[in-house]
């Protein structure tokens, strides 16, 4: 029988790919994959819970972290800051259970740089027009936020390629269906 091996798994994707709903679905069905907490500078959005959507910190917080080498790694994303803290990684890597970062592409890649084994996924939206109708149907942006978000996605979606595998969400079910069927991929090899 092939030995499972717990890996780090980096997700990222244009605002509105739809990373936060597929890495939900497939949680319910393994709960012990782990999700690491980022922290960021962004207000809370409706329902966001501080300690699990997210560590909301006021910029100076936010800078006070970065002086103590508290950051795995981070990036201005949207105007605001974000990052992975080294102890949401040390403490849910030590539970024994592959662990997925949902972040955007500039702390991928010092993810990478940092532990050259993490699996580097990216979730491609089918087109920049679904794009655009996702995030207005989510409802969370402005008409000024959701613009910098889809001027920023065609950028990001250029740096697919550098990514170790993509996963096109068009049909959801299938989209995850095929990002479950990917990590198991990694951690048999
Ligand atoms: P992200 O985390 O990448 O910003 P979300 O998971 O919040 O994106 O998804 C953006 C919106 O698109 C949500 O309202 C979600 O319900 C919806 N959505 C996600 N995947 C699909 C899909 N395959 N088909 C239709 N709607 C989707
Ligand atoms: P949102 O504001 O929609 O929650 O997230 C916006 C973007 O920030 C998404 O692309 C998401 O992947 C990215 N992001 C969330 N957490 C982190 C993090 O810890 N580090 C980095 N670099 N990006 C993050």
């Amino acid at each position: 029988m092939d030995r499972i091996e717990p890996k780090l798994f980096v997700i990222s994707g244009p605002s509105g790919a739809g990373k936060g709903t597929i890495v939900a679905r497939i949680r319910a069905s393994r709960p012990n994959l782990g999700l690491t907490v980022s922290a960021t500078t962004r207000e809370p959005r409706e329902g966001e819970v501080d300690g699990v959507s997210y560590y909301f910190l006021s910029e100076e917080e936010f800078s006070r972290r970065i002086d103590a080498d508290q950051f795995v790694e981070w990036a201005s994303v949207h105007g605001h800051r974000y990052g992975t803290l080294v102890s949401e990684v040390s403490s849910k890597l030590a539970a024994g259970s592959s662990l997925i970062l949902e972040i955007d592409v500039q702390g991928a890649f010092q993810v990478k740089e940092r532990f050259p084994e993490a699996v580097l996924i990216f979730i491609m939206p089918p087109s920049l027009d679904v794009l655009r109708e996702r995030l207005e149907m989510r409802g969370t942006e402005t008409a000024e936020t959701l613009s910098v978000r889809l001027a920023n996605a065609e950028r990001e979606m250029a740096l697919a390629d550098r990514y170790d595998d993509v996963v096109i969400n068009d049909d959801l079910d299938c989209a995850c269906a095929e990002l479950a069927s990917v990590i198991e991929k990694h951690e048999r090899n």
